[in-house]
């Protein structure tokens, strides 16, 4: 009865003995990745390709200084993969010239075009709205509709965002002037700027809490944080005292952003790399991932979480993102010119 797994497994033996004699030990079956995203966000996704390919991942997690350490350390760099949030900072590991461009099907076809970059250095890996959101109490349903409404005389003081430099308010404001022209794009965040009720401060949510305590009407968030508060005891209350507001729904669609992934211009181990990101597009790892974080899947085949979806379906803008990347400079000094952080 244990015939046949003996044999077998002898099989095997004789034929990792072979591997081991004439392969050298630096092809070692793993892949090393740097990573600005937390580790609860990733590492299911990374056990799960383990145990389906034996390639180990290797994970170093930091808030910051990640690219940096792949420019020190050059061509001795073990790292494979960066893992981080925004086209911007995606954008930024480019210009410091520490990615490589990665070509694969598996990857065009799971990943829309306006989500990677078109010279493949950065790949989209799940998907976040910058929404608005509006009191229950105290802004009508349905009033605001666009981003450019944030901008009406009519919601003087009543507008309450975080700061303008930030890599999330850099990409709506490039993206502003990526459709509007330089020009308009200023005039609308001048209107924007002359709404606010108070200095730009805190974080996304801190915007939403300033709302449930009537400090003001309206702000721009990142949708995972509606998740991030509608499960969080002590935030839940801020959640349930707003409305959210896909924009732009009877035009060019909602202002996206991106988590995403780029191989680094000295991976040693490029070939596991590539397939780790090929793994991570797919449909499987696709909807652990959205459930992970309240993001939307990048694979456009795999479905939102329940939360999300309870939020409703939205149309999304299709700018692509590596043409938004170009207008990333010119918006940062845009805030300074109109004196937006006050
Ligand atoms: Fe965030």
């Amino acid at each position: 009865m244990f015939t046949a797994p003996l044999v077998r497994s002898g099989a095997a033996i004789s034929l990792a003995v072979t591997i081991l004699l004439t392969t050298p030990v630096a092809a070692a079956d793993e892949v090393n990745v740097y990573s600005y995203r937390q580790p609860f966000l990733i590492k299911p996704m990374f056990d799960l390709f383990t145990k389906e390919t034996g390639i180990e991942v290797n994970t170093v997690f930091a808030k910051k200084g990640l690219v940096e350490r792949l420019e020190s350390e050059g061509a001795n760099s073990p790292a494979d993969l960066i893992f981080t949030v925004d086209v911007g900072n995606l954008s930024s590991a480019v210009e410091a010239g520490v990615t490589q461009s990665v070509s694969s099907d598996t990857l065009a076809a799971n990943i829309p075009a306006e989500f990677r970059d078109q010279d493949g250095h950065w790949f989209g890996l799940t998907n976040r709205a910058r929404i608005i959101v509006t009191s229950k109490e105290r802004v009508p349903e349905g009033e605001i509709t666009s981003y450019e409404d944030l901008a009406k005389p009519m919601y003087e003081g009543r507008i309450c965002t975080r700061s303008g430099k930030h890599v999330y308010m850099n990409a709506l404001f490039a993206s502003m002037i990526a459709h509007h022209g330089e020009e308009d794009a200023r005039a609308w965040l001048t209107g924007l700027k002359d709404n606010l009720a108070r200095a730009p401060q805190g974080n996304d949510r801190a915007q939403v809490k300033a709302i449930s305590e009537g400090e003001c009407d309206i702000a721009i968030i990142n949708s995972y944080y509606m998740g991030a508060m509608q499960t969080n005891e002590e935030q839940f209350e801020w959640a349930a005292s707003v409305n959210i507001v896909f924009p732009n729904q009877s035009d060019r669609g909602t202002h996206m952003n991106i988590a995403g992934m780029s191989l680094t211009a000295a991976s040693p181990n490029k070939e596991n790399a590539v397939k780790l990101m090929e793994f991570l597009s797919s449909d499987l790892a696709q909807a652990m991932y959205a459930e992970q974080n309240h993001e939307y899947p990048v694979n456009q085949s795999v479905q939102p979480s329940a939360l999300v979806r309870s939020w409703g379906e939205f149309d999304h803008d299709p700018l692509p993102l590596s043409e938004l990347v170009e207008h990333r400079v010119t918006a940062s000094k845009m805030v300074d010119e109109v004196g937006y952080d006050g």
